[in-house]
Order: structure tokens, then C-alpha cells, then sequence
């Protein structure tokens, strides 16, 4: 099986030519440490340890998944060695705050890292993955006390965190959930209820687990108002701070599911388990949600990274595999046959899977930007400029996750599809990716509620369409300075028409939808793919219009680099960008043709 190789040219290109990180970095206090040396150096350490350690057990991982044995969950073999030399390597506390034992770098220094280690292999990645999102809550909601407790050991990575929402009779609908918690004269809780799906809920990695529990008090009001949270060590913490008593959560089973076989997916049973309120009384929800938008743009990289590790094999594969003439004549006359490279069709899935990918990281990268200066503006305490761009970050993050994960699944199965048969054989790894990359769609709000979330609350409710007519002002404008360029002109011309298509679109599904509140539903999808191609070419042109100033004027890279750059680009326009257009069509059709069919006369079984 083929090993992940760091996309380092790749990413080099997007950090210092395309968005400029370095000057970013110097308009962020936790940016002073992040020169371009530090940048350099982690970049390439941690494209070591990804290439060297991680990926060498993505295969034997899946191969061997996670086991239950009296209540413990034991990783696959190479696991626990893996996750020492994380820990020691003290990448869980990049961007983590001082204060707490963290190395105190830029949000966006944690996202680069996440994306390697998630393609190298994204079942290790979810360990750290999900305590992050635990230090997150406690840092963010936790009091004083907690954070001391609890922070300090997240940061070094000796213990880890999960996040425990999901029961089985709710996922999407938090409203539902029925695990209780009884305040006890000590001021702590007693947590009974039980969970499902929670990502690391129990494994051998760390000396202790913190769950993020939600839970409802006696008397709480129904529905998400009702819901508070909950910290719920599986050790309960002594005063010194070394884990002690076992606490009364347990794992009850391990789910057998379609992918990410070495990620330890538990049902988590809690029997009076001693928990510790975190944040206000059925505020739950809230606080979970605060940093929802960094999760989630965490799970938009399960569209990019899979996208990349399954491009690189396919791209190896289609060069060595020998099949049949290139139409346009013999291309290696001396061969038994032409490679599969030179067919037409084989370099439109190779070239989908590069756009997606290339498109895809820059989307992230951009985004990222974005969260520096709101984690940066929340450590100061600066509320507005905090909610400023939690705004702008909250209209991009559905496009970010639904979008990417959705192209990421498409990216995926074209690798595949490169393999022929093959790839349907799980030697090559091939069809791991694909199983692997499925879930993204599914957690972390699945592709239909993050089109809700972007058409319904983001774009018509809170904004009504002013998120979309302040991100479009920004992508026309950048597209009219690149109207006089040749090798850029057809491609701005077609991205400032999308702009101005976009507010038409939002206009005419916000006045179907005062006539027919399906609607929104209804187009949900439609709109976020629609939202997701215009951003996607934005970055295409971003990363176009670099490409063509340092082939003229001179850059790091090769000509080649810059080349293949600006070819991309334009197959992205011509080959992906016209599905926009179905999506534009399809949004505003009528809800009639979803709603008309009764749900009895749907089968025509007996
Ligand atoms: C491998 C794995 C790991 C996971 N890890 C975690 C974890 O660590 N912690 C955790 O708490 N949970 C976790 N989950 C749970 C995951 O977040 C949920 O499965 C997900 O949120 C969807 O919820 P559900 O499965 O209940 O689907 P449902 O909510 O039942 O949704 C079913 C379908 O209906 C659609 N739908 C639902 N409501 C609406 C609506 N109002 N309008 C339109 N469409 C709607 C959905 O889009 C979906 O297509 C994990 C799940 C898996 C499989």
C-alpha cells in the first residue's frame, strides 16, 4: 500500500503566497512565535511524524479496529507508541494557551497540523481530535478551578476528552436528550442516562478521560432550553490533581460501523456518575455550541485530507497501470501499452480529485485566517470583534463542512474508480479512504443540517441575506481587479456573474419561502452546493492569480508549480464550476414535486 507524502509544496504555496500568513501572523499577539522559521519547522516536523508514524498504521489499524474486554477498550497494535510520541512531541498544546501548558501559537498553526495528521490517518486523529474539543468547553465555560484541574493534563495530551451529546433516540435533535443529572449536597451532580456514537468515550491512549456530558436537571424547562453540561472525568481528579476513584461511566459496547474502524466509537452508560456543572443551568446547548464553528471547520477537513491521500495513490497508480492507447495516438510506443494517465477520462477523475483537494485546503486555509482573529479577539475579551468574525466565520463554516465533505466523499470514490477493480480490493487502500470519508457527511451536524443552518439561520433569519451580499461584495471585488489579466479574465468574468447570481438566488428563495415555508428545506442542499462552488472557484481564482504573478515575476516554486496551478484552475472552471448552475436550477423548483407524494404510496411493497 502507498504511504501519505506531506502536500508541504502545496500548502507552502497557499500559507505564504496566497493568504499571506506571515504578515497575519504579525498582527496576532499569539503570532509572535509563529515566524516563518517556526512555521517552516513545524510544518516539516510534523509532515515527519505524520509520514514516518501515523500513516505506516492507517491500513493495520483498520485491519485490526479497536476491542472491548471487560469494560476496556484496547487501540490496534502501534497505537499507544504513536500517541507517546504525540504527546511528547507536545503537538496537542500548539495553539493551546500558556497559561495552561500550551505552546501558545495561532488557532490556524492547530489546523494545519490536524489536516496532515487527519490524512495520514484520521481514525489516530480523532483521539486528540475530540479532547481538543473538550479543552475547548472547559476553557472557554469552565471556572477557575476546573480549568486548573482539567486543562493542564488535556494540554500535555496525558489525558484525553470526549463529547458526549448523542443518545439514541436524538443526534440532530438535542432537544430530545434524557440523561439526568441530580444536583447532591456537595455541590456536585449525579449523571444517569446513556449515550451513543461518542468518538475515544473509552481507550487505552491516556491515564484518563474527560467527558463533556450533556445531561437535564430535575425541573429543567423541555426541549434545548432544558439542557445543561457537564464535566465527567472517567478518574475522578484528587486535590493534587492525580487521577483517583473510578467514576461510574463505563463503556457498554463498541459500534461496528462502515469506517474509521481503529477510532474507538463507544455507548457510554452512566449509573450516577459524578459530574460537575459547567457554564449556567440549562445553558447548555450555548456553551457546547461556542466554538462550534472551529469543530466543525475540524470536520470540513475530513472532505480535504481524504481527497489528497486518495488523489496521491491514484495519481501513482495511474502513472504505473498500463492499459489500452490514448486515442491521440501511442504516448509510450515502446510500451505494451499507454499508462493510464493519458486517457481523457482518467485525468478528469485525477483532476477532480486535485481541484477538490487544492480548492478544498485553500477554503480551509482561508477560513482559518478567520478563527485566529476570533479566538484571539476571545482571549481578549474584545466581545464584538469576537462576534464580528464569529459571523463571518458562522456563514462560511456550513459551506466549509457540508460542501467539503460532500466532495471529499465524491473525490474519494474517483480514486477509487482509477483502480479499476482494484480498487474495490482492500490491499491497494483504496476503498478504506472511501469508508473512512463517509462519516464526515454524517457528524458533527450532517450535510442537511448544515444547509439548514446556512440557508435557514445564517443567509434568511439572521442576516436576511446579508451574510451572502457581505461575502460577495468581497469575492466581486477581487474578481474585478483580474478583469483586464488574460489568463484570468474568462475566470473572473464567470466569478462575478456567480456573484451577482447568488443574491439573486437568496432574493427569489427568500420570497418563495414567505409563501411556503418548505421551502427553505427544499432548497437547503441546493443552495449550499451553489454557495460551495462560488466559494471554491473564489479560491480558485485566488490561488490563479498568485500563479500567474510569479510566473511572470518570479516565485519559489517552478514554472511547472505555477503551470499546473493556473491549468487547474481553469479545469475547475470549465469542468466543475457548470454544476452550480444545476444547483441554481434545482433550488427553485418548486416544492410540489417533494411534497406531493403521499409517504404511504412511496413503495409499492404491499
Ligand atoms: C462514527 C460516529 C462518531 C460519532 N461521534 C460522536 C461523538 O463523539 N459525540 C456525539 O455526541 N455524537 C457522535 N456521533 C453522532 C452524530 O453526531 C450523529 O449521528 C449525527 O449528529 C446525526 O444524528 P442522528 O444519527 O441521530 O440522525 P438524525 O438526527 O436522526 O437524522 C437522520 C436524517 O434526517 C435528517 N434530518 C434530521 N432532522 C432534520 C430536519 N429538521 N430537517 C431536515 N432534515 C433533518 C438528517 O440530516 C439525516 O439525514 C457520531 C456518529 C458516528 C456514526
Amino acid at each position: 500500500m502507498p504511504a501519505y507524502k506531506a502536500p508541504l509544496r502545496d500548502m507552502k504555496f497557499l500559507l505564504n503566497d496566497v493568504f499571506d500568513y506571515p504578515r497575519h501572523y504579525q498582527t496576532l499577539a499569539s503570532g509572535e512565535n509563529a515566524t516563518p522559521d517556526i512555521m517552516d519547522a513545524i510544518l516539516t516536523e510534523c509532515g515527519r511524524f505524520c509520514e514516518e508514524v501515523l500513516s505506516p498504521l492507517y491500513q493495520s489499524g483498520d485491519e485490526e479496529g479497536c476491542h472491548l474486554s471487560e469494560g476496556d477498550v484496547v487501540t490496534p497494535k502501534g497505537y499507544k507508541e504513536a500517541y507517546q510520541q504525540y504527546v511528547m512531541g507536545g503537538w496537542q498544546g500548539l495553539s493551546a494557551p500558556e497559561a495552561f501548558g500550551g505552546q501558545g501559537l495561532p488557532a490556524s498553526m492547530g489546523l494545519l497540523k490536524q489536516e496532515m495528521m487527519g490524512t495520514a490517518n484520521w481514525s489516530f486523529s480523532m483521539y486528540p481530535g475530540l479532547s481538543l474539543g473538550a479543552m475547548n468547553t472547559i476553557y472557554l465555560h469552565g471556572d477557575e478551578q476546573q480549568k486548573q484541574t482539567y486543562l493542564v493534563p488535556l494540554t500535555e495530551g496525558r489525558w484525553g476528552g470526549t463529547m458526549c451529546l448523542t443518545e439514541p433516540q436524538c443526534g440532530t435533535d438535542l432537544g430530545q436528550v434524557k440523561t439526568r443529572a441530580e444536583p447532591r449536597a456537595d455541590g456536585s451532580y449525579s449523571l444517569t442516562g446513556t449515550k451513543i456514537f461518542i468518538s475515544s468515550g473509552e481507550h487505552d491512549l491516556t491515564e484518563n478521560i474527560v467527558h463533556i456530558v450533556l445531561a437535564r436537571l430535575p425541573d429543567a424547562p423541555k426541549g434545548t432550553r432544558g439542557i445543561s453540561l457537564f464535566i465527567v472525568p472517567k478518574f475522578l481528579p484528587g486535590n493534587d490533581g492525580a487521577v483517583g476513584e473510578r467514576n461510574a461511566v463505563t463503556c457498554g459496547a463498541l459500534e461496528k460501523k462502515m469506517g474509521i474502524k481503529a477510532s474507538a466509537t463507544c455507548v457510554m452508560n452512566f449509573d450516577g456518575a459524578t459530574g460537575y456543572l459547567i457554564g449556567p443551568e440549562n445553558q447548555g446547548l450555548e456553551c457546547m455550541f461556542t466554538f462550534m464553528n472551529t469543530a466543525r471547520i475540524g470536520t470540513a477537513i475530513q472532505g480535504v485530507g481524504p481527497a489528497e491521500l486518495s488523489y496521491q495513490w491514484a495519481l501513482d497508480y495511474a502513472k504505473e497501470r498500463r492499459s489500452m492507447r490514448a486515442l491521440s495516438g501511442k504516448k509510450e510506443p515502446d510500451q505494451v501499452a499507454d499508462s493510464l494517465i493519458h486517457h481523457a477520462d482518467v485525468r478528469r477523475m485525477l483532476l477532480t480529485q486535485k481541484a477538490i483537494a487544492e480548492g478544498g485546503r485553500a477554503m480551509l486555509y482561508y477560513a482559518a485566517k478567520l478563527a485566529d482573529h476570533m479566538v484571539e479577539a476571545h482571549s481578549d475579551g474584545d466581545t464584538e470583534k469576537a462576534e464580528k468574525y464569529d459571523d463571518k466565520l458562522g456563514f462560511l463554516t456550513p459551506i466549509l463542512k457540508g460542501f467539503l465533505t460532500e466532495l471529499g466523499c465524491e473525490a474519494t470514490n474517483l480514486g477509487m474508480q482509477v483502480f479499476g477493480g482494484h480498487g474495490y480490493i482492500r490491499e491497494h487502500g483504496m476503498e478504506q479512504i472511501v469508508r473512512d470519508t463517509r462519516i464526515a457527511t454524517l457528524y458533527e451536524g450532517t450535510t442537511g443540517i448544515q444547509a439548514l443552518d446556512l440557508l435557514g439561520r445564517k443567509v434568511l433569519l439572521t442576516t436576511q441575506g446579508g451574510a451572502v451580499r457581505d461575502f460577495t461584495l468581497k469575492v466581486a471585488n477581487f474578481a474585478r481587479k483580474h478583469l483586464t489579466s488574460k489568463p484570468l479574465r474568462p475566470m473572473a468574468v464567470e466569478l462575478l456573474k456567480l456573484t451577482a447570481q447568488w443574491n439573486l438566488l437568496t432574493v427569489r428563495v427568500m420570497l418563495a419561502a414567505r409563501k411556503d415555508r418548505d421551502v427553505v428545506s427544499a432548497a437547503a442542499n441546493d443552495f449550499l452546493m451553489y454557495s460551495g462552488y462560488v466559494t471554491m472557484a473564489y479560491m480558485w481564482l485566488r490561488q490563479a492569480a498568485v500563479a500567474s504573478d510569479k510566473q511572470e515575476n518570479g516565485g519559489d516554486e517552478s514554472d511547472a508549480f505555477y503551470r499546473t496551478k493556473l491549468a487547474t484552475a481553469e479545469f475547475y472552471y470549465e469542468r466543475l464550476l457548470p454544476r452550480a448552475q444545476a444547483h441554481a436550477t434545482s433550488m427553485l423548483s418548486p416544492t410540489r414535486n417533494l411534497m406531493q407524494v403521499n409517504g404511504e404510496d412511496m413503495a409499492f411493497t404491499d
